[in-house]
């Protein structure tokens, strides 16, 4: 391919480009296995938004789970990374040994590189995944509305960063419109606070406490589920679209 600046280019083509695409635009991304170019391609077709319709799920994002879905599904955030970060960490603090601009140091920021994309590529690979799997049985998805470059820098960094909950929330957002399930986003406030099922505020629950335990109804589930439906019914009442009133979720998983 011919690029601009840099004239005659050979490349390895992955994938043909579909019939009635124009290239539009070619990006350089060096990854420490190499130079990728990507194509953004162009085609004149209308995209009809998808219409909400089918089963309303609710999602809490958390630190305790990955996530709850208001359908009852808890996540365990994915625990084969710990050991690949463990073994970064190690190497980022020894570069700090490495004198600046020698061939050791050079070698291990390229070994550091490699290791982080070994990191960063299986998760993404889960998050698809995982997004598959909700958006599958899904007719419309709610998430929190939350600003994921403020909650790293409070309390929650370092754990934020790792969960990766930004990525996530763009790829199930992209798996949605792909699969024609509506996505949206709600107020995020107070949303472990109310009762799901009669919107009584039950206060501040401690960090500790895992059950949501209505006074007011008497309604018992796990306390992330419980905030997952209160995110499920903003969306639905968002729109004034009618609530479903169903035999509440039953628990996958121990509360
Ligand atoms: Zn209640």
């Amino acid at each position: 391919m011919k690029l601009p600046q840099l004239g005659i280019v050979e490349f390895i083509k992955s994938r043909e480009i579909p019939n009635g695409f124009v290239v539009k635009q070619a990006r350089i991304v060096r990854k420490a296995s190499g130079y990728f170019v990507m194509l953004s391609l162009e085609c004149d077709v209308n995209v009809p938004q998808p219409v909400a319709h089918g089963l309303p799920v609710g999602i809490d994002l958390g630190l305790d789970k990955f996530l709850a879905t208001s359908e009852g599904k808890l996540v365990k955030r994915p625990k084969f990374l710990a050991v690949e970060h463990r073994k970064l960490k190690l190497l980022q603090r020894r570069l700090k040994n490495k004198k600046k601009g020698s061939s050791n140091r050079h070698k291990l920021t390229r070994k550091i590189a490699r290791l982080h994309q070994r990191v960063t590529d299986p998760r993404k690979d889960w998050q698809f995944k995982l997004a598959h799997s909700i958006a599958k049985d899904a007719g419309m998805i709610f998430v929190e509305d939350i600003d994921f470059r403020v909650w790293a820098k409070g309390m929650f960094c370092k754990h934020t960063l790792d969960a990766g909950f930004g990525q996530f929330i763009s790829i199930l957002s992209w798996v949605c419109w792909k699969q024609g399930v509506h996505f949206e986003k709600v107020n995020k406030d107070y949303t472990s606070q109310v009762c799901p099922n009669c919107d009584f505020h039950t206060g501040k629950k401690a960090l500790d406490n895992r059950v949501h335990n209505c006074p007011e109804c008497g309604y018992t589930t796990h306390r992330d589920v419980a905030a997952a439906q209160v995110i499920r019914n903003r969306g639905l009442s968002a729109e004034g679209r009618f609530v479903d009133i169903r035999p509440l979720a039953k628990v996958s998983g121990a509360l």
